[in-house]
């Protein structure tokens, strides 16, 4: 059995990314989410230790202080952080991993752990963007704008990516994503113990 790979999913707010995460974990079991911890409070459905581990400011400084977070990053004045435990728990398992984080954490990552794959989801374009962020309707008009401004900024990063995808459909966007599980379960390095079979 090839062994599971470490994925970094990332996107502007409002591209849709953890819509096509839950699609894609009801039409495979071979990936699981390594959930991360955040200080910001829980929004409207939110579970902790499902969505997020919902920590207070001590707590998730206790957390980075013991070693316990892998990366972490300051974002809208909330600390967000991968927890080492809930990558190496979806690893184990013998899962892709599945980390949903914003760009700097995904560069730390990839300096960390070289053989990550790397995923950005772009929307269709910057008005649709907005328009999304608006309807969503779970922000005030300062945080729209903050997360716009934010969404340019994180969009310049997509170049240091492994693979896009564009968000104007949900089932091909999850078809995409699928794929590139797919084809990275079938990559050579990840596939040792084949080969061996074939040895002699
Ligand atoms: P939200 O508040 O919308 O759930 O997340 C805000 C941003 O923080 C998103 O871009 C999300 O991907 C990112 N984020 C979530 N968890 C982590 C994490 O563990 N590390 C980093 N660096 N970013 C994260």
């Amino acid at each position: 059995m090839a062994d599971g790979s470490l994925f970094v999913v990332s996107a502007p707010a409002g591209c849709g990314k953890d819509t096509i995460l839950n699609e894609l974990f009801k039409k495979t079991d071979a990936a699981g989410y390594a959930v991360s911890a955040t200080t910001r409070a829980p929004r409207e459905g939110e579970v902790d230790g499902v969505h997020y581990c919902f920590l207070t400011r001590p707590e998730f400084e206790e957390k980075i202080k013991s070693g316990e977070v892998l990366e972490y990053t300051d974002y809208c004045g909330n600390y967000y952080g991968t927890l080492r435990k809930s990558v190496r728990d979806v690893l184990d398992s013998g899962k892709d991993a599945i980390l949903k984080i914003e760009v700097e954490g995904a560069m730390n990552i990839k300096k960390q752990f070289p053989e990550a794959v790397l995923v950005f989801i772009l929307p269709p374009s910057w008005e649709i963007l907005e328009k999304r962020l608006r309807d969503r309707g779970t922000e005030t008009e300062d945080k729209i704008i903050e997360r716009t401004r934010q969404a340019r900024a994180e969009v310049a990063f997509a170049k240091n990516y492994d693979y896009l995808i564009v968000n104007d459909d949900l089932s091909a966007a999850v078809d995409d994503l699928l794929s590139i599980l797919k084809a990275e379960r079938l990559r050579r390095v990840n596939n040792a113990a084949l080969l061996q079979k074939f040895d002699g």
